[in-house]
C-alpha cells in the first residue's frame, strides 16, 4: 500500500500529536506513524492515569487525559494515522522528496519528515517464562491498549512500579478480580495510589495483593490462559491464580532501531538539531520534543510543542515553495 501526504511525522507522542495540529494550520497535510497501537506516546503508554503538572493552563491534567486532547486537538485537520507500524527506512528521491517504508511494507511519499520518536519504540521486559510468546497479544499484554477487555475478567497483574499500581487501581472498577503480584510489599509508585490499591484490597475483594511472590508460569492452550502460578520467594511455595489475562509491567526497553543508521547525527541517544529550526544534520528532515536534542535542551513535553511549532514553520517554504507567509495568530487564522 502507498500514502501519499505533505510531511511524515514519526511518533504520535506529544510532540509528534501537537506537529499534526501546527501543521494543520498552515494547510500542510500529515500522516502520522506509531508502532503502539494507540496515541500518546510515553503519556498513553506509561503513565496513564499520573496527573502532570507543568502543562500550561492545565493545573493537573492526567496522561492519557493531555493524550486524547492532543489528539482531538489535531483531528482537526483529519490527519492520517498508521497505529501499530514501525517505520524502518527512508529513501530520498530526485525532487528531494522522501519515501518511508514501513514494516508493514507499505510505503509512505513526502515532502518532509519530522521525526518526534521519543527515545524510539517501546519492547516489553519480558519475565522470565518460557512459553510466554505464545500468550502474547492475546492474553498477555504489556501495555493496555483497550481497558474494556478486562471486564468482568480475572486478571493478574505483576510488577511493583507504576504501571503496575495504576493499572491495579484503574481496572479495579472493571474486572472481576485482580491478584497484584510482586515480590516485596514495598511498591516503587506514587505513594497516593499505592495507598488507594491497599485500601481497596481491605475493602473489597475486587483486588488482592499477593506479596511477597514471584512469577512461576504460565498455563492454557492456544493463546488463551487458563491460570498463572506463582512462587514464594525462596522457590519453595508455588500456587496456581485461575485468570484470564496476564499483565507483566516490568518495565520497557526503548530503541531508536533503523533509525539509528539513517546518517543522522546523534548526541548519545539524542539526534542533533539546529534550535532555531529543528532541522537536523539531512536537509527535510526534523527532529522535535524528546528525541531531538541541542545545547541546554529541556527534555518537557512544553518544550516538545515549541519545538513542533517550529519545525512546521520551517516545513511551509518545502511544502509550498515560492510562497510568502505572513505571521498570524490561530485566533485570526482559524476564526
Ligand atoms: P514520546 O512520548 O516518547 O512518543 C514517541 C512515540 O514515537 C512513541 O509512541 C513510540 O512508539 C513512537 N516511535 C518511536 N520510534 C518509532 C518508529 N520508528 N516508528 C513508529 N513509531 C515510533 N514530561 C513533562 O513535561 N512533565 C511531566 O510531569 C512528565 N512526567 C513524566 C513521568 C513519567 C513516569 C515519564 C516516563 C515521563 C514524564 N515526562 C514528563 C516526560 C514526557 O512524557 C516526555 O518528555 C514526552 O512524552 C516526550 O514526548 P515525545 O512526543 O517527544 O515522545
Amino acid at each position: 500500500m502507498t500514502y501519499q501526504s505533505d510531511i511524515c511525522i514519526i511518533g504520535a507522542g506529544p510532540t509528534g500529536l501537537f506537529a499534526a495540529f501546527e501543521a494543520g494550520m498552515h494547510g500542510i497535510k500529515s500522516i502520522i506513524v506509531d508502532s503502539l497501537p494507540f496515541a500518546g506516546g510515553q503519556c498513553s503508554a506509561l503513565y496513564p492515569e499520573k496527573p502532570i503538572y507543568d502543562i500550561p493552563a492545565y493545573p493537573s491534567i492526567l496522561g492519557k487525559d493531555l493524550s486524547l486532547n492532543l489528539k482531538e486537538q489535531a483531528d482537526r485537520f483529519s490527519p492520517q494515522y498508521l497505529f501499530d507500524t514501525k517505520i524502518i527506512s527512508y529513501t530520498q528521491n530526485q525532487d528531494k522528496s522522501f519515501t518511508l517504508q514501513s514494516d508493514k511494507n507499505q510505503s509512505i511519499n513526502v515532502k518532509a519528515i519530522i521525526i518526534a520518536a521519543g527515545s524510539g519504540f517501546f519492547g516489553p521486559n519480558r519475565p522470565p517464562i518460557s512459553n510466554i510468546q505464545n500468550f502474547e497479544g492475546k492474553t498477555v499484554h504489556y501495555l493496555v491498549s483497550d481497558k474494556s477487555m478486562f471486564k468482568d475478567k480475572t486478571i493478574v497483574i505483576a510488577g511493583g512500579g507504576d504501571s503496575a499500581i495504576d493499572w491495579t487501581a484503574e481496572l479495579a472498577g472493571l474486572a472481576k478480580k485482580i491478584y497484584l503480584v510482586h515480590r516485596r510489599d514495598k511498591f516503587r509508585a506514587a505513594q497516593h495510589t499505592v495507598d488507594k490499591v491497599f485500601n481497596l484490597a481491605k475493602q473489597a475483594n475486587v483486588v488482592e495483593l499477593v506479596i511477597p511472590y514471584q512469577l512461576h508460569g504460565i498455563n492454557g492452550n492456544h493463546g488463551v490462559l487458563s491460570s498463572v502460578s506463582v512462587s514464594s520467594i525462596d522457590g519453595t511455595e508455588v500456587k496456581n491464580l485461575e485468570a484470564d489475562f496476564l499483565l507483566p509491567f516490568f518495565g520497557l526497553s526503548t530503541d531508536f532501531g533503523p533509525l539509528k543508521n539513517w546518517g543522522l547525527e546523534f548526541d548519545g541517544f539524542h539526534i542533533k538539531t539546529e534550535q532555531s529550526t529543528m532541522q537536523t544534520n539531512i536537509d527535510g528532515i526534523f527532529a522535535i520534543g524528546d528525541a531531538a536534542t541541542y545545547k541546554n535542551k529541556l527534555k518537557l513535553i512544553l518544550t516538545g510543542f515549541a519545538e513542533a511549532a517550529t519545525a512546521v514553520y520551517q516545513i511551509r517554504d518545502i511544502v509550498f515553495p515560492g510562497k510568502v507567509f505572513n505571521f498570524e495568530y490561530s485566533t485570526s487564522s482559524l476564526a
